[in-house]
């Protein structure tokens, strides 16, 4: 007889939902987590009263009714809609491409209007019948002046490559409309836990063991004994010692400062989109839940190559990771006492929705 029938390696939205579902069918977990703290990516930390994204800006987004129902089953989710301002050469746009942003652009008023300039912008690419890369596909779907001045700069800091060398799916994530609709998302419900992600993950751990500052595989001989089964979140190619090669991953680092004011810039992220300004955005977190605090919180997202003393915050999808990741998905099948789940370890750029959706259709399959 085991201690528990799971041990879940990482403490994040996977790790949490299933421990929360085994939990409730009767199964005695373990969480662990070699961070210290509980959340993983959409941890949030209260300082002056502002609740804190500690890695980088979450926005809840889903058009999936019973993930909605789920999320606020644990948790109150208020009305934010994410409406970033891209600042470009200090000229300011409305994100994502909508009339607003054609307006700002380039003074066009129907959306007749913004269809033609659009149409003409676009010509030049006609001959792309099916975008390769991140740049041909951002010229075939806005053209020349929207790629220039909203994408390029920010596309290539943030990724550390040549838009061409970027897969093209990413920039399809962003709405492109003709209506005045600044709403980043065209998802049906959207919105930002009262209090914090972290209450959010509290709720769904509540009453279960969970260790902190444990590192899987720094106490992989005492931890592979005391559970059944495993479900593992962490990073898949360290799973496997790395044995076919390192997935590459971009990481982050955040600049934080407290200040003495109200109010910084008016709007809880603004987007940098020109190359001569190092950081991508800067988050201002009391606006995703309209805070009046004295004082404000502000940080600033400067991206990096991932290297062992960062974290891997995003997957690069290019064809030779997708290649690496395949050999390793394959080994990880052979594996019927460990359960891969989650943004790491099935290295796909997911949104927090679909980890959720996930981690719930892998808990169906075990019950
Ligand atoms: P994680 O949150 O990464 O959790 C994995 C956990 O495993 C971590 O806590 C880690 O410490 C732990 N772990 C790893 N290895 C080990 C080990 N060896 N031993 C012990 N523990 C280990 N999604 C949205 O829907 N909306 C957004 O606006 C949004 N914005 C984002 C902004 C940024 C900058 C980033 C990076 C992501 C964003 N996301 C957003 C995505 C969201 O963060 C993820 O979808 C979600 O948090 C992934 O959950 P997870 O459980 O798979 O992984
Ligand atoms: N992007 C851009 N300009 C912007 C915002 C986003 O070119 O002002 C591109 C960029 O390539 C980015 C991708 O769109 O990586 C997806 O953006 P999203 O906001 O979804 O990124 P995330 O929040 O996941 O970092």
């Amino acid at each position: 007889m085991k201690q528990y029938d799971y041990l879940i390696v990482g403490a994040g939205l996977f790790g949490s939902v299933f421990a929360h579902e085994a939990t409730k069918k009767g199964r005695k977990c373990l969480v662990i987590d070699k961070r210290n703290h509980i959340a993983g990516n959409v941890f949030t930390e209260n300082i002056e009263g502002i609740n804190i994204h500690k890695y980088g800006a979450h926005i809840f987004h889903t058009s999936n009714k019973e993930i909605w129902d789920y999320v606020n089953s644990f948790v109150e989710f208020n009305r934010f809609t994410n409406s970033p301002i891209a600042n470009y050469k200090g000229k300011l746009y409305n994100l994502p491409f909508n009339m607003n942003t054609f307006y700002q652009l380039w003074g066009v008023v129907t959306p007749e209007e913004a269809i033609a300039k659009i149409e003409e912008q676009k010509k030049e690419y006609a001959h792309i019948l099916e975008p390769k890369n991140l740049e041909e596909q951002a010229l075939v779907l806005g053209g020349k002046d929207i790629y220039e001045k909203l994408i390029k700069g920010y596309t290539e800091k943030q990724w550390g490559r040549p838009a061409t060398q970027i897969p093209a799916f990413i920039i399809r994530r962003l709405p492109f409309r003709f209506t005045y609709d600044n709403n980043y998302f065209n998802d049906i419900y959207q919105g930002i836990p009262i209090g914090g992600y972290t209450k959010l993950v509290d709720k769904l751990l509540e009453g279960i063991d969970v260790r902190l500052h444990t590192n899987y595989f720094e106490n992989k001989d005492e931890l592979d004994l005391i559970a059944n089964k495993t479900i593992y979140t962490g990073k898949i190619d360290e799973f496997f010692n790395f044995e076919f090669g390192e997935l590459d991953y971009r990481s982050l680092h955040f600049e934080n400062h407290l200040l003495d004011k109200s109010n910084y810039q008016g709007n809880a992220v603004v987007n940098y989109t020109e190359k001569e300004i190092e950081y991508t955005r800067i988050i201002e977190h009391k606006h995703f839940e309209f805070g009046t605090q004295e004082k404000t919180y502000i940080t600033k997202e400067f991206p990096h190559e991932f290297s062992k003393d960062n974290e891997p915050y995003y997957p690069i999808n290019d064809d030779k990771n997708q290649e690496l990741v395949a050999k390793y998905q394959e080994k990880a099948s052979l594996l019927d006492k460990v359960i891969f789940g989650g943004r790491l370890a099935e290295y796909k750029y997911y949104d927090m929705h679909q980890v959720i959706e996930i981690a719930l259709e892998a808990v169906k399959k075990e019950f």
